[in-house]
């Protein structure tokens, strides 16, 4: 039997049109779909009505599929000749594992293609009225990981955070943002910072607090902003006061 073709693709930041062409076609050439929790469902409408729907987030049994179940999955389908679609939120390059499953199917002999997303650290804040650079704040910005793994945050790292970056974008650091803003305070950045919160970017639910790194906490518990949600420092915060336009108009783009 033919060895199938896996489609390693980033689904977008939740919007349902904001999948590029290239993803949509392999949603809908796929005969197994195996999807993550942020990669938007109603995108599994463009699927072949026989296509085998496989949900790789949280389970009905509270399990959730291990990173080394889901490689084996998609070796196991494709193996059988089926092509597999592997949906993932936003960009699969970014906190998304894409290469740890590419080197998998690599190492199995099974060829693949990457197709890239539009990822949620620069859409949610766009749909805010937020740009991650511009002229006159920013020439610089960084995608960073909120998780507190070892490794992840030491000193130097902090250092560069708050000196050396104009934007700063978090991902997965809801739960971590009092810690966040306590460390870039204390490595120099001014506490007068602004900083915004999307929580659901670019989805009709979407909702953004805007604070300062001293006031934020406060504000975002008050709110009760949840993940998933994306955290955005840096004086582009300050332009959504004139160019927000999603949430004031409620407009959802067709
Ligand atoms: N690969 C994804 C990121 C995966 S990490 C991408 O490129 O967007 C998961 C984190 O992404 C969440 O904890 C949250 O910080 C962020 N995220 C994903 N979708 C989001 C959305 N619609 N709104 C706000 N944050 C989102």
């Amino acid at each position: 039997m033919a060895t199938g073709q896996v489609y390693l693709v980033g689904a977008g930041p939740g919007h349902v049109k904001l999948i590029t062409v290239r993803g949509l076609e392999c949603i809908q050439e796929a005969d197994v779909i195996v999807y993550d929790r942020l990669a938007n469902a109603e995108l599994l409408e463009h699927a072949k009505p026989e296509a085998e729907l496989i949900y790789c987030g949280k389970l009905p049994k509270h399990h959730t599929l291990r990173q080394e179940e889901i490689n084996d999955l998609l070796v196991e389908k494709a193996s059988q000749g089926l092509t597999v679609t592997r949906l993932k939120g936003g960009d699969p390059a970014v906190f998304g594992r894409v290469a740890e499953e590419a080197a998998v199917l690599k190492h199995a002999g099974i060829s693949y293609e990457i197709v890239p997303g539009v990822t949620a650290g620069i859409a949610a804040p766009m749909f805010a009225g937020i740009p991650v650079t511009h002229r006159e704040h920013s020439s610089s910005f960084a995608m960073i990981t909120g998780h507190l793994h070892e490794g992840n945050f030491v000193e130097e790292k902090w250092k560069a955070y708050a000196t050396g970056i104009d934007t700063l974008v978090f991902y997965m650091g809801v739960q971590n943002l009092s810690y966040i803003c306590s460390q870039l305070v204390e490595h120099g950045k001014d506490e007068t910072t602004p900083v915004a919160l999307i929580e659901w970017g670019t989805l009709e639910k979407q909702r953004t607090v805007t604070g300062t790194l001293e006031t934020i906490e406060g504000i975002a518990a008050e709110a009760a902003i949840t993940h998933p949600a994306i955290i955005v420092v840096g004086s582009v915060v300050s332009l959504r006061d004139t160019i927000q336009w999603f949430e004031k108009e409620s407009v959802v783009p067709r």
